[in-house]
């Protein structure tokens, strides 16, 4: 087996898979032989095609429309659910709490029951934490709250799906350059203090964090459940 085969014959389903990690989780599994179902919201202005890749236009909110999407395939062996938002000054107000946490915790969890159903004894799931789901966030609670509460997940489903042979782990993703971090990248007063904490004093970029979830989702991983990895460059060290 050659690199450019090791997911031949798998298949996968990444929420969010139309920009920034998700994309790139994307791109690394179909470059190596999986078919994968890429969903997320604008797939017009997801420029990356390949003939393994179905692109989706999906609202993980919509909990009839992933039931139906999940329905349409048979075997789901590895899940990304990467879809996340994250909205600056306005979590503190109701309805955007809670829309932040439908997509980032509430429709990661349905995405996990749903594909549970498909997945056979060797599946794997990697879900998208973040530094905060260590740090609180001040301006961000919504954020915070959910990739806490992503942690947490992770280690509930790992015990609930275990006695299906279903390993379920999370990376932990430092500042990666992907468009959600577009506008603190441009502020230079606070980029320059994430790089002057980060070790590696560097952004992260997407395929280092693909590449992480796909040694989670590998067998090389195979006795792994219920961790969430740092991928980070350093930061939560300091
Ligand atoms: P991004 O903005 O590039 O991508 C977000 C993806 O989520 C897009 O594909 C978008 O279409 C999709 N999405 C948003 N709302 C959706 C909805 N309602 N239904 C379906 N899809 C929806 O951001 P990113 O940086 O690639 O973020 C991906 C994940 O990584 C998120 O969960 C984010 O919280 C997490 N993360 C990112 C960083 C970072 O520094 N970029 C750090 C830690 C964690």
């Amino acid at each position: 087996m050659n690199s450019y085969s090791q997911y031949q014959g798998k298949t996968a389903v990444v929420t969010g898979g139309t920009s920034g990690i998700g994309e790139a989780c994307v791109k690394y599994l179909a470059e190596r032989g999986a078919v994968v179902h890429a969903w997320g919201l604008d797939v017009d202005q997801c420029e990356y095609r390949h003939e393994n890749v179905h692109v989706k236009e999906l609202d993980v909110t919509d909990a009839a429309a992933m039931a139906s999407a999940v329905d349409t395939i048979d075997t789901i062996d590895i899940l990304i659910p990467a879809a996340g938002i994250s909205v600056a000054d306005r979590e503190h107000e109701m309805d955007t709490f809670d829309k932040v946490i439908s997509i980032n915790l509430s429709a990661v969890m349905h995405i996990c029951s749903l594909a549970k159903a498909k997945m056979p004894k060797g599946g794997a799931m990697v879900l998208i934490a973040s530094m905060y789901s260590t740090f609180g966030a001040g301006g961000r609670p919504a954020y915070a709250a959910s990739k806490g509460g992503i942690v947490q997940l992770v280690k509930s489903l790992a015990q609930s799906y275990a006695p299906d042979g279903i390993r379920v782990n999370a990376v932990a993703p430092g500042w990666i350059d992907t468009p959600l971090l577009a506008p603190l990248k441009a502020d230079k007063e606070i980029s320059g203090a994430i790089l002057g904490r980060t070790p590696l004093a560097r952004f992260g970029d997407p395929e280092e964090i693909a590449k992480v979830v796909s040694f989670l989702c590998s067998d090389l991983a195979s006795f792994v459940t219920g961790a969430s990895l740092p991928v980070d460059g350093g930061y939560l060290t300091v």
